[in-house]
């Protein structure tokens, strides 16, 4: 039987189990095994008696440190990190993701999808990010990829049949997600399944109709970019008559599966909404990746509807750090970024009038006092933290309470980046803290060392393995290309 750990800091981040709150508190944590067993408030002399009483228990003493549930990162493609920083160029303008990446991308052999999204796994890791939800081509290849560095995560082979290039692949990529969804191996090391339909317009009627009874049948979430792009909406206005959101409840889908993702939403209208309040479905904002593909997701109304939302970083390639606190500083400015573009600016700018740069600040205060959510930090982290949490039926993350998987983060109040720490929720929601982070618990296993954790993470055999690899796998790539 595994020995449990007893592990106390002087600010930890609890969940008030009656109302939901977070609490930042001395007390304690207890972990048995990849799971929290016991998380309380309590004082450090009340820690010691109730070590005291345990002696088998290990205890330890982390002094005066934060102590977090890590982050959630919902939208990802991990193996995608050997796009970043690529020259796009005019196919930026259009539609990249039909233009070049799915040429390269019909390149990627499942050992590559494996090497390149290792690094991927490990970028999350250094920016505080337990858990992915990850979304790509390469079958048990990306479950493979997040054992081999330690993250837990929610893998979905990308399932498609109409465009794509994984059309061919639908076979595979359909009995990996049941073969990831089987394995006793991959649910030990924290690594569950979900069904991957790649958008909307890729998939036909008879394939959503198919993985709507597998996710009922199997009790396995449904996570695919919906209302993403004009070409996506267009076709499914032409083809089906139907708002994407439209036909996939005509098609069943929302109903059976016991939660879908829906990412980008950014052509979703305000019928569509009403398909999306059972609580059974989230929808994901990585507004980065937005702003480069298309625009910002209008997040606003989605609040405003009472829709479940969460951020994430989507991929390197369009996004350049796999870094939720960003996403998050990203709603908070969006606050005020309307009145940049408004008729109103315009109107004052050609005017010079007082009485229109008064009527353009008027539209600022409106704006702002609209989205006074966006600045309240416990909003922003349940982005991160209880929203995505709560996506998978078999996997508790995202607080830290008894029953979840032990994924925590180690943060010291003392670092530059987070002094004088007045107001620690406000900083993980609004700042660059990641380098404060001095330890991390995944799945019950220390990433890395602690009081040492970039670093010993860069230097371990893994990583430095991990990166010789990936170098060669690009290599070679180059040259086939
Ligand atoms: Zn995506």
């Amino acid at each position: 039987m595994a020995h449990t750990r007893s592990f106390f800091a002087d600010r930890v981040v609890l969940t008030d189990p009656a109302t939901q709150r977070l609490q930042l508190q001395p007390g304690c944590l207890e972990v048995n095994g990849a799971t929290i067993s016991f998380a309380q408030a309590m004082t450090r002399d009340e820690w010691k008696s109730r070590c005291d009483e345990q002696p088998e228990t290990q205890a330890l003493d982390l002094g005066d440190v934060l102590v977090t549930p890590a982050f959630i990162n919902a939208h990802t493609h991990l193996a995608m990190v050997v796009f970043r920083g690529l020259d796009a160029g005019a196919a930026m303008a259009r539609n990249v993701v039909e233009d070049l990446y799915f040429t390269v991308e019909s390149q990627l052999s499942n050992e590559d999808v494996r090497a390149f999204a290792r690094l991927g796994a490990f970028e999350n890791l250094l920016h505080g990010v337990g858990t992915v939800w990850e979304h790509y081509y390469g079958g048990t290849a990306l479950a493979d990829a997040l054992v081999d560095a330690g993250l837990t995560g929610v893998v979905a082979p990308t399932l498609q049949d109409v465009a794509g290039p994984g059309v061919n692949a639908l076979d595979s990529q359909w009995d990996a997600t049941l073969a990831i969804h089987e394995s006793e191996a991959y649910a030990q090391s924290g690594v569950l399944a979900a069904w991957g339909p790649h958008a909307t317009d890729t998939v036909s009627n008879e394939l959503w109709q198919r993985i709507g009874r597998a996710a009922n049948e199997h009790n396995l979430p449904v996570h695919v970019h919906v209302a993403q792009s004009i070409e996506e909406y267009t076709f499914s206005m032409e083809t089906h008559n139907l708002s994407p959101v439209a036909r996939l409840q005509h098609l069943d889908v929302l109903e059976q599966s016991p939660h879908s993702l829906l990412v980008h939403g950014i052509y979703i209208n305000q019928d569509d909404f009403a398909h999306l309040k059972s609580g059974r479905q989230t929808l994901g904002f990585c507004p980065y990746s937005q702003a480069q593909y298309a625009f910002p997701a209008n997040v606003l109304r989605w609040t405003e509807a009472d829709i479940p939302w969460l951020v994430a970083t989507d991929c390197a390639a369009c996004n350049d750090s796999m870094n939720v606190q960003k996403e998050m500083r990203f709603v908070h400015g969006m606050r005020v970024t309307g009145s940049t573009w408004a008729p109103e600016y315009q109107t004052f700018f050609a005017s010079g009038k007082l009485s229109d740069a008064t009527r353009l600040q008027e539209h600022r205060t409106r704006s702002f006092h609209a989205t006074e959510r966006f600045a309240n930090p416990e909003f922003l982290l349940s982005l991160v933290w209880s929203n995505p949490g709560r996506m998978h039926p078999a996997m508790k993350v995202g607080h830290l309470q008894a029953d979840y998987l032990a994924n925590f983060v180690i943060w010291d109040p003392m670092h530059p980046s987070m002094w004088p720490s007045m107001d620690p929720l406000r900083l993980l929601a609004l700042s660059d803290t990641t380098p404060a982070i001095q330890g991390m618990m995944v799945n019950g296993q220390w990433i890395g060392e602690r009081g040492d954790f970039a670093r010993s993470v860069r230097e371990s055999d893994a990583y430095q393995d991990a990166l010789q690899e990936a170098n060669e796998r690009l290599t070679a790539l180059q040259k086939r290309l």
